[in-house]
């Protein structure tokens, strides 16, 4: 620790435990945040620090900034880097964080642990040609959409505070800079994993299995092969996860090992998108040329990531090689059907069904093709389905959905559930309001070419309650004309 660095005020109600710091030094680099000149707070998550046991009302705006660009350390922080590696579009590359730093985990009033990371703190020895440093635009996309996916009640990292830094950052162009403030279960990435089955030898892929299990799968300790229900564990959340991302018609955009969660947290919001209009071969991404990332084929990519992961595991699933290699494979195969049964039981939630019949499918998929044909709104059209009445927008008069809807009603009429109880399973399932990629690009642009964080403001409050269907927020829920279409989406690093 810097001796000259100042802790900030401690009655916000940190509590850290950093267990990953007392993990050997291979697995990090210690160092502390890089100060910037001049911070400034743009945003803070009051919800989310209440929610973690904080409380930062009793800081000053100017502490609070100080605090959150690593100028001063949290008391009981101890800042590092973490080293990790990762197939990025399939190539294999070792990273680690090059511009974040782990301040450490903080423990919650009711003993969960988080951990606690700025994102564009300086540059670290993982840093390779870059800065370290983020910029304003991509941290408060992330800030937004993080919070959003977190009120469709998908796992995620979560975003606790935005600052300036008074610095510019070099890209296209000089950009404002920024720091991110994450909080997540933890960072450990398949790619942590395969930085260690690369560099390290078996025992220390044993403490990072063992310190992973007791943090994130600790019913696991007690199975006959724990390192096997470890990654049948792992393929059950990613399965489930990129399940709900596809239920609400989100595109991660870079699923490279590196942005893949052990915890099951969606992570590393960079050129992530909602689609608008339904199309599987929708890619938001500017260098995602081959569409590897794809809508559609976020499941498969899901799988190849989770191989990667097994592969890593070889040495503990069994002595024998040829046996540790059957076992993984015979997990990753099971990957296709637990996926498919998380999204099929979304889908019948959408669509109101409470029961079970072999011809949902082929219901659901006659709906989906439909809107395809039509280049139906995906979020609009499955919330319409949920009004009491037939939807009367021109979309809807036509044969193929008048047909449609007649085999689904009396689907709904089979059930014992009344019509009503479909409806509410529907709302509850349907959003009404998601960050359109064009309102996005309209708030970021007010808020970092105007200083106008208006915008930004109103849209976070309608996408963090997207169930409620608010009559002042209407206008999100319109799909952009052709011209404010959102084609292409930056990573921004
Ligand atoms: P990402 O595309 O954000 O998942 O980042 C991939 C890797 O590049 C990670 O190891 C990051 O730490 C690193 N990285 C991204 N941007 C920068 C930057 N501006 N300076 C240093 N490293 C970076
Ligand atoms: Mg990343």
């Amino acid at each position: 620790m810097n001796p000259d660095r100042k802790y900030a005020k401690d009655s916000v109600g940190w509590q850290f435990d950093n267990s990953y710091a007392r993990l050997p030094e291979f697995f990090y680099a210690r160092l502390n945040p890089v100060p910037v000149r001049a911070p400034q707070l743009a945003m803070l998550n009051h919800t989310l620090a209440a929610s973690l046991g904080l409380d930062f009302h009793m800081l000053s705006e100017k502490e609070a900034a100080l605090l959150f660009a690593g100028n001063v350390l949290p008391e009981g922080s101890e800042p590092i880097a973490q080293a990790y590696a990762g197939h990025q579009y399939g190539h294999f590359t070792m990273l680690g964080d090059g511009r974040a730093i782990l301040l450490g985990e903080h423990l919650t009033p009711t003993g969960d642990r988080f951990d606690i990371q700025l994102k564009g703190s300086g540059q670290t020895r993982f840093s390779r040609r870059g800065d370290g440093r983020a910029a304003l635009a991509p941290m408060l996309r992330e800030y937004l959409v993080s919070e959003a996916m977190h009120a469709l009640n998908i796992p995620t990292t979560r975003s606790l505070a935005v600052v300036t830094t008074g610095e510019s950052v070099i890209r296209e162009t000089l950009l404002p800079g920024a720091i991110l403030t994450r909080v997540a279960a933890s960072h450990i990435r398949v790619g942590t994993f395969e930085y260690v089955a690369r560099l390290g030898n078996s025992e220390a892929i044993k403490i990072l299995a063992d310190y992973t299990i007791d943090r994130h799968y600790p019913d696991v300790a007690t199975a006959e092969n724990a390192y096997l229900a470890l990654l049948h564990n792992v393929i059950q959340r990613q399965a489930s996860l990129v399940a709900q991302w596809m239920l609400v018609g989100f595109i991660h955009g870079v699923m490279n090992t590196d942005n893949m969660t052990i915890s099951g947290e969606t992570i590393d919001y960079g050129p992530c998108a909602f689609m608008d209009a339904y199309d599987p071969d929708t890619v938001f991404s500017s260098i995602d040329q081959h569409g590897r990332y794809r809508y559609s084929n976020q499941p498969l990519i899901a799988q190849w990531n989770l191989a990667r992961f097994a592969e890593t595991l070889l040495p503990l699933l069994h002595p024998d090689q040829e046996k540790a290699v059957a076992l993984a494979e015979e997990a990753i195969h099971t990957f296709s059907a637990i996926f498919q049964h998380h999204w099929l039981t979304g889908m019948r939630k959408k669509l109101g069904l409470f029961t079970e019949e072999a011809e949902d499918i082929e219901l659901i998929k006659t709906v989906l093709a439909w809107m395809q044909q039509h280049q139906a709104d995906y979020t609009n059209t499955l919330r319409a389905l949920a009004a009491d009445t037939m939807p009367q927008d021109a979309l809807f008069q036509n044969a193929e959905f008048m047909e449609w809807h007649g085999r689904w009603q009396a689907r709904l009429l089979s059930q014992a559930e009344p019509k009503q109880a479909s409806l509410s399973l529907m709302r509850a399932h349907n959003p009404a309001i998601h960050p359109r990629n064009h309102q996005v690009e309209a708030a970021l642009a007010a808020a970092t070419e105007r200083g106008d964080y208006s915008l930004l403001q109103r849209l976070l409050a309608a996408v963090t309650a997207p169930y409620t269907d608010a009559p002042e927020y209407q206008d999100y829920r319109t799909p952009p004309l052709p011209s404010e279409r959102v084609c292409q989406t930056f990573c921004g690093t």
